[in-house]
Order: structure tokens, then C-alpha cells, then sequence
């Protein structure tokens, strides 16, 4: 006999999974032979660079790597770390105590929660926004307070629109640029005034900086830790994954308030044992070896950016072009959900679509375009839509 088990409170309490339907959708299609182009997905396509991988091959032969490595990391990669902000982005950042590295960023973002909240603690998050601020959030017992990033706000929190009972209640807030999935970013106003928001508040900042490499036209993002009082009132998750095509070798870090970045330490000291070194000494490749290969994927995806939102504004959208990241984010013809656009696309068209409400309720009456398809593919894509779809309004 199978034994049932009950599930604790916490993991009844994550969200239902809203890219359920849609799968079962894809599965049906492909089931029926039908050629699908998936834009879904944010995943770079290429292949990590060259002398990355050699180093993992090097590194992987020396048996001191084969041993349990540090769950913070090796001080040499942590250095890496530091030597990159300080050139990148002009921060100084003690290694010892300031950084500590991650199975990947997602680790260090949902586990932060399980150092700083209590049950029934508020946290501030993005919405639409990346799921795993509110699901670790919410796996600590903690209660999310959405902030709505609006079109008309360009995408940005409105900081003065946080009542100040929730204000003083949270203890915590998640901030994302550039942003996955709208695409956005954000300037130094903006960063100064969550650094003041946060210290009249006394809110622990944690700012996700996984695109920070991404971005086109010469525009630069800057690092939340390079303005005055960052360190002071948060962190900043980062990782090599998205700039060096490295989403599967899972190695990240978060830097800046030391005591903060003591209490992930501690946390993952009692979970894992940190991330194999082979990796670590690979990451320390990206980022301290040539950056011919950032150039190349930007361009590559700044050309794809350009041909897809070329193509939907002849269909009647008035879309920019995104600044940073490989997403685009756009609102659903009239008279169409999220859910239902991103089906009919999917069943006229075989093209996979995110719909937005699967990043938060104020993604409904969006989609997200991931950049990270083949040139060809994607015009194919476009191809179908203009072909079956036509022109759109709004
Ligand atoms: C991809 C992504 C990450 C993290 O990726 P890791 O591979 O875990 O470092 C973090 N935040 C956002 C918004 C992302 O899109």
C-alpha cells in the first residue's frame, strides 16, 4: 500500500503553477506533429565560451577539487568578485566579508528570506516579477506586499504609492533591473531613492542584477552597489549564468552588507557545501579572461531584439526597444487575456508566447518574448504571426 503523506503548510502555500495549461497545450501540439518555435523560454542558446569550458576540463583533472569545497567559496573566487566590481562598476568590496558565492543566484534569493523573515513578516516584491522572490518568501512564511510595476511608471515600483504601515511592517524588498520580464531598467534617481526608503524604513534591499550585462545601444547598467549607501542597506545577486551563456553551471554570488552576506553564509553552511571548485575557477575565467564573447551576445541578441519588435510594431504595436535583457514585453490585443492570446498564438501559429500573468497579477494583459531563439527560427515565428494573426489593436 502507498502511504499519503501531507504536504507541510508551507509548500500548499506556493502559488498554483500558471504555465500548467499552456504546457499541456504545447504537449497536445507537439503530440499532433506540430512544429512549435518556443519564445518562452529565458535560456541563452549559445554555447558557453571556449576558454571557459577549458578551464572547467583543467580544473576538473585536479584532485584537491574533487574534495567538499567551501559553502561561502574560495576566497580566490571571491576575490574574482571584488577585482570585477571594482573595474566594472568602481565598488570596493572587502572579499572576506562581502561576498560569498551561490549555487547560482536563484539559491542565494530564495534562501535570503529564510535569514531575515519571521512567519507572517512582510516583504516587498516586484510584480510582474521573478517568481522565486515571493515563493522563498513565502516558503519562510512570510507574506509578500506586491509593488505593481505599471507601464505608466515605466516599469519602475512607485516607492510613495507603498503605504507607510506596510512600509514600517516589511522587513524586506526585492528589486530587479534590468528586469525580467518587462525588460526594464533603472537609473541612479531611482536607486537613491530605495536607498532612502529603505533607511527611513529600515528595509533590507535586495537587488537582483542578473542582466546587468545585457544591454544594447551603449547603454550600461549600473550595480545598485555603486551608489552611496547601498552597502549599507542591501545586496546585490549576481551571477555568470545569462552574460556567458553558463545557466547550467549554476554559480553566482551576493555582495555588499557584510552582515548580511554572514547570515546567507551561515544559512548555506547548514544546507550545502558551496558549488564544485572546478566551476568556481571556471566562473573566475568569465570574469576575469577576455570579454570578446559579452560584445558578441549582445549584438546577436540586440539584432533578434530589433527584427522581433520591428516585426510586432507592423502589426500594430507600438513597442520601444528594450534597453537591457534578451525579454520583450508587450500588451495583449484588445479583448484578449494574457492566457488566451498566448493560446491562440500557440494554436494559430505554434509559436510559444509567455503570457504575463505568470509573473504576478499585473503582468495580466501582457507577454514576455525571450530573445534566446535562432535568428531564422524566430523570423519564422514572426512570419506565422503575420500571416495568421494580421494586424492587431489595442
Ligand atoms: C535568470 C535569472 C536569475 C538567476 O539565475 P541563476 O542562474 O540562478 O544565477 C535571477 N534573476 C532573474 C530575474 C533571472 O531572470
Amino acid at each position: 500500500m502507498t502511504l499519503q503523506f501531507e504536504q507541510a503548510q508551507r509548500i500548499k502555500n506556493l502559488p498554483p503553477y500558471l504555465f500548467a495549461r499552456i504546457e499541456k497545450l504545447v504537449a497536445e501540439k507537439k503530440a499532433a506533429g506540430v512544429d512549435i518555435i518556443s519564445l518562452g523560454i529565458g535560456d541563452p542558446d549559445m554555447p558557453t565560451p571556449e576558454h571557459i569550458i577549458e578551464e572547467l576540463q583543467k580544473q576538473a583533472a585536479v584532485p584537491v577539487n574533487h574534495q567538499y569545497p567551501s559553502s561561502v567559496g574560495m576566497l580566490s573566487f571571491r576575490q574574482a568578485v571584488a577585482d570585477w566590481y571594482r573595474k566594472r562598476s568602481g565598488v570596493e568590496l572587502d572579499p572576506a566579508t562581502e561576498v560569498v558565492s551561490l549555487i547560482g543566484s536563484k539559491e542565494g534569493i530564495a534562501h535570503i528570506s529564510w535569514c531575515y523573515l519571521n512567519p507572517g513578516d512582510t516583504v516587498l516584491v516586484p510584480d510582474p516579477g521573478y517568481p522565486v522572490y515571493s515563493g522563498g518568501a513565502i516558503l519562510a512564511g512570510a507574506e509578500p506586499y506586491y509593488m505593481p510595476l505599471t507601464a505608466e511608471n515605466k516599469f519602475l515600483p512607485d516607492l510613495n504609492a507603498i503605504p507607510a504601515e506596510v512600509a514600517r511592517k516589511a522587513k524586506m524588498m526585492f528589486i530587479n533591473y534590468p528586469n525580467n520580464p518587462t525588460g526594464a531598467v533603472a537609473g541612479e534617481e531611482f536607486y537613491l531613492a530605495v536607498i532612502d526608503f529603505a533607511k527611513e524604513y529600515n528595509i533590507l534591499v535586495c537587488h537582483d542584477a542578473a542582466y546587468c550585462d545585457m544591454a544594447f545601444d551603449g547603454y550600461k547598467p549600473p550595480s545598485f552597489l555603486q551608489f552611496p549607501g547601498a552597502k549599507d542597506v542591501g545586496i546585490e545577486f549576481l551571477s555568470v549564468s545569462k552574460t556567458y551563456n553558463m545557466t547550467g553551471w549554476r554559480i553566482g554570488w551576493a555582495a555588499g552588507h557584510p552582515g548580511v552576506v554572514d547570515a546567507l553564509g551561515r544559512l548555506k553552511s547548514n544546507i550545502d557545501s558551496g558549488q564544485f571548485q572546478a566551476i568556481q575557477y571556471a566562473a573566475m575565467k568569465g570574469l576575469t579572461g577576455p570579454q570578446d564573447s559579452v560584445e558578441r551576445m549582445q549584438k546577436v541578441y540586440r539584432e533578434r531584439r530589433d527584427i522581433l519588435v520591428d516585426a510586432l510594431n507592423s502589426m500594430g504595436w507600438q513597442l520601444e526597444k528594450p534597453k537591457a535583457t534578451f525579454y520583450v514585453w508587450a500588451p495583449v490585443p484588445a479583448g484578449y487575456t494574457s492566457a488566451s492570446f498566448a493560446e491562440m498564438v500557440l494554436d494559430k501559429c505554434g509559436v510559444i508566447i509567455t503570457p504575463g500573468n505568470g509573473y504576478g497579477e499585473n503582468g495580466e494583459g501582457f507577454f514576455r518574448i525571450a530573445l534566446t531563439v535562432e535568428k531564422d527560427r524566430m523570423m519564422e515565428a514572426l512570419d506565422r504571426m503575420k500571416k495568421n494573426i494580421g494586424t492587431v489593436k489595442f
